[in-house]
């Protein structure tokens, strides 16, 4: 994806992974036939139909405002531990920090993190491991975090159904917050006139979306309310990865229908290739599909 300018607002993505993964495990209960319908623009960067996977991108956005540098969203990061089919990403030693300093940004500029919600690989980045202790990665920022999601990951931690949560949450949530660099909101957060955030619950209890508003151009990073481009086509299957589907579905249907045909750039959390683009309405069929927007590539 192409740096993406909002007035003197500069958007660029840092990318820690990308990974294929296997459609039908990220949409158990849903025939996925009809996605064939949509290979025309689903190829090739958003679903490898030959391998029956869609292509999932790991990566954080970094924003520059006139006044501050946030990053939104934070990957998988290094060495962290993760069970059962994700054991592998524990093992890495992904070169995020060589790709945040390849744009010309050094973790101490950082001034806001801004984590949609507190899944694993949302969350990674927020720390390293330094002479065997997590901490944080960046050392001025404040980590914003929503409160439902925060209460949510420490109850889970503690139930033995869920506890894959807790290593997640010790290594990347609570040495922030021991670190007193943590800023807890509810519904409300807003920074420089530019970016406010959108309450998404449904997915997590409080993922939230960032909406860009600056020079004329409006966008918005979607999180986890799609996690592939066949979700703008088909916003009622149901993923794997959202905690409460039901409000997660209906979550990702309103928000859908209120971006399509509008000028608002969606800069979504698992979209590999250019990435930023826009929900355009199909003549003759009530399915949508997402325009890689021409600035991007
Ligand atoms: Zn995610």
């Amino acid at each position: 994806m192409k740096p993406q300018l909002f007035g003197d607002v500069r958007v660029e993505k840092i990318i820690d992974m990308v990974e294929p993964f296997p459609a039908a495990r990220a949409y158990p209960t849903e025939d996925l036939t009809p996605a064939g319908q949509c290979r025309d623009w689903l190829e090739p960067h958003f679903y490898d139909f030959q391998a029956q996977a869609i292509i999932l991108s790991f990566h954080s956005y970094i924003i520059r405002t006139p006044f501050h540098t946030i990053l939104i969203d934070t990957c998988v990061g290094n060495h962290k531990t993760f069970g059962g089919m994700l054991e592998k990403w524990g093992k890495r030693e992904g070169p995020f920090l060589g790709n945040l300093a390849a744009v010309g940004v050094s973790p101490q500029e950082i001034d806001y993190v801004m984590c949609t919600h507190l899944h694993a690989d949302h969350v990674g980045w927020n720390t390293q491991l330094r002479d065997g202790r997590w901490v944080p990665t960046f050392p001025r920022a404040k980590y914003v975090f929503s409160k439902n999601d925060l209460d949510a990951s420490k109850e889970r931690a503690k139930d033995a159904q869920t506890a894959y949560i807790a290593p997640s949450f010790q290594e990347s949530v609570l040495p922030i917050i021991e670190a007193q660099q943590a800023e807890i909101i509810d519904t409300d957060f807003s920074l420089d006139d530019a970016l406010t955030v959108l309450p998404t619950h449904g997915h997590t209890p409080g993922h939230y979306c960032v909406q860009i508003d600056s020079g004329n151009r409006k966008g918005i990073l979607t999180g986890d309310v799609l996690h592939s481009a066949v979700g703008i086509a088909h916003p009622e299957w149901t993923t794997t990865f959202c905690e409460d589907k039901a409000k997660a579905n209906a979550t990702r249907a309103a928000l859908v229908d209120s971006l399509t045909d509008q000028d608002v750039t969606l800069l979504p959390a698992h979209f590999a290739g250019p990435t930023a683009g826009r929900i355009i309405s199909q003549k003759g069929g009530d399915r949508r599909k997402f325009q890689i927007a021409p600035e991007a590539v």
